[in-house]
């Protein structure tokens, strides 16, 4: 069975990037695995324990640090973030694409240690639909939403260090993007030929 495939996607706070994710896994929900984050924040209202992020204490975070427990960490906002390691190797032996939504930082960190991965950057149609979008959501005080703000305009800078962007107009169209860039991964000669050449002669 070929690996499944690892996708990393990040982009600013209000890109839109847990919605295109949410309509991947509704669409595609027997093939992929969103990994469920750890982090140090406060739960938000409707939030729910190991299914939005399992939530630990800081003193929790850094003895998993120390264990190596984790693939990628980061510190966002003052909180830490990080993606459990073990789960993330099962499913994709398994078979499974697992997306991990990650910040910038947390995606370098991927990139630096595994050979794996497909980068893709979620970005807004423009600042001002941003904007709109994090004040729409209504979860932020005043000041968490300034420096939401002003760190999209620096996040926007690293879509370089990524292998694809969607432009998130709709959510179907993003979507769809991100079904095409799965569909043009899968057919890359690497992995098509990897598959074929687990046939043993005899088998022939
Ligand atoms: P929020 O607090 O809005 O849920 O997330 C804040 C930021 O942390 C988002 O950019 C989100 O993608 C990022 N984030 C969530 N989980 C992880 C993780 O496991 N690792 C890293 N590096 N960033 C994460």
């Amino acid at each position: 069975m070929n690996r499944g495939l690892l996708l990393v996607i990040s982009g600013p706070s209000g890109a839109g990037k847990g919605t295109v994710c949410e309509a991947y896994k509704t669409n595609c929900g027997n093939h992929v695995w969103n990994s469920v984050s750890m982090t140090t924040r406060a739960p938000r209202a409707g939030e729910v324990e190991g299914e939005s992020y399992y939530f630990v204490t800081r003193e929790e975070f850094q003895r998993k640090i120390e264990n190596d427990e984790f693939l990628e960490f980061a510190e966002v906002y003052g909180n830490f973030y990080g993606t459990p390691r073990a789960e993330v190797e099962k499913k994709l032996a398994a078979g499974s694409d697992v997306i991990l939504e990650i910040d910038i930082q947390g995606a370098l960190n991927v990139q630096e240690n595994t050979t794996e991965g497909i980068f893709i950057f979620i970005l807004p149609p423009s600042m001002n639909e941003l904007k709109k979008r994090i004040i729409g959501r209504g979860s932020e005080t005043p000041e968490s939403l300034l420096t939401r703000f002003k760190s999209a305009y620096n996040e926007i800078n690293y879509v370089s260090k990524y292998n694809y962007a969607i432009t998130n107009h709709t959510v179907d169209q993003a979507y769809s993007d991100l079904m095409c860039i799965v569909r043009a991964e899968r057919c890359r000669v690497t992995r098509v030929t990897n598959e074929i050449l687990t046939l043993k002669e005899e088998e022939l």
